[in-house]
């Protein structure tokens, strides 16, 4: 984890589960970015608690409203970041936020897919345009070499049920909306690696696994700050043969 050295990060559902835990283990880190923003949806309610409480160890958290699916939060979430940042780039933005919902073939409706679109793949898509000044500021202030996330960086959380290779394997959960709206994030990294790379930005797909969140539920696998070690180990990985990959919390491509 010592080799991620991102001067600032951001992360969208950052007020609870992997988001959260993302958020405090950039802040526990040896060599803590300079600037997090932690981004939610409603930073003052009850369910920015968590967050607020961080505040006060940490002077380098920022807490900004960010709901994925309204443009012009998005707009207004990136006049902040830009203001406290003051003339440097971003280096790491991180789409984290997502719904699931339990739904079949059979009982799947257009409300329900194109909800899941919105926030898992056009909150996403929305994102990375807006920061993308940013970004690109940071690739441009690096004097690094390469595509790195330490330098410039959009990793979007995915899911192993996007995968359309492995959906015999795990196709025991439909969850039609869910796996293919995380299948089209899977194209749209894929889609920013490519149209991203000449300025400098890694952009990679990233499933967690399985874990212990209210949307994993407590019966999933892992531990929420074992997933979140995995990811903040793989990503100091990543290299430009690397961007526009989808890799798991635990290092091992996965098959699109
Ligand atoms: P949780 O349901 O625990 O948390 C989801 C987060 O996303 C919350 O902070 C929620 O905010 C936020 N969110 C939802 N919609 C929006 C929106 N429109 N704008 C801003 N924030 C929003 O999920 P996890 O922490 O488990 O999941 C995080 C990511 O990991 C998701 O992308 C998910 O698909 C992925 N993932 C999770 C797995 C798991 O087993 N847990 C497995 C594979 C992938 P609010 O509190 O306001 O609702």
């Amino acid at each position: 984890m010592a080799g991620l050295n991102v001067r600032s990060v951001l992360v969208t559902g950052s007020n609870r589960g992997i988001g959260l835990e993302l958020v405090k283990q950039l802040l526990g880190k040896s060599n803590p970015p300079q600037w997090v923003f932690a981004t939610c949806r409603d930073p003052e309610g009850a369910r920015g608690q968590e967050l607020r409480n961080l505040v006060s160890k940490h002077p380098n958290l920022v807490i900004v409203k960010l709901d994925a699916v309204n443009p012009a939060s998005i707009e207004e979430a990136t006049r902040r970041v830009e203001e406290q940042l003051d003339g440097s780039g971003l280096n790491l933005v991180i789409n984290n936020a997502g719904i699931f919902s339990d739904v079949s073939l059979a009982t799947v409706d257009s409300e329900e897919m194109l909800g899941a679109y919105k926030t898992n793949v056009v909150g996403p898509m929305l994102v990375g345009q807006a920061f993308l000044p940013l970004l690109k500021k940071a690739a441009q202030g690096s004097s690094q070499k390469g595509l790195s996330c330490s330098k410039a960086a959009i990793v979007n959380i995915s899911s192993v049920l996007g995968s359309i290779e492995r959906v015999p394997e795990t196709f025991f959960k439909p969850v039609i909306s869910y796996r293919c709206s995380k299948a089209a994030l899977n194209m749209l990294t894929r889609c920013q690696a490519l149209s991203y790379a000449e300025d400098g930005i890694l952009c990679a797909a990233v499933h967690p696994g399985w874990v212990q969140t209210d949307m994993g539920t407590q019966k999933a696998d892992l531990p929420v700050d074992e997933s979140v070690r995995g990811i903040l180990t793989v990503l100091p990985t990543l290299s430009e043969k690397h961007s526009g990959s989808f890799w798991s919390w635990a290092g091992e491509t996965i098959p699109w």
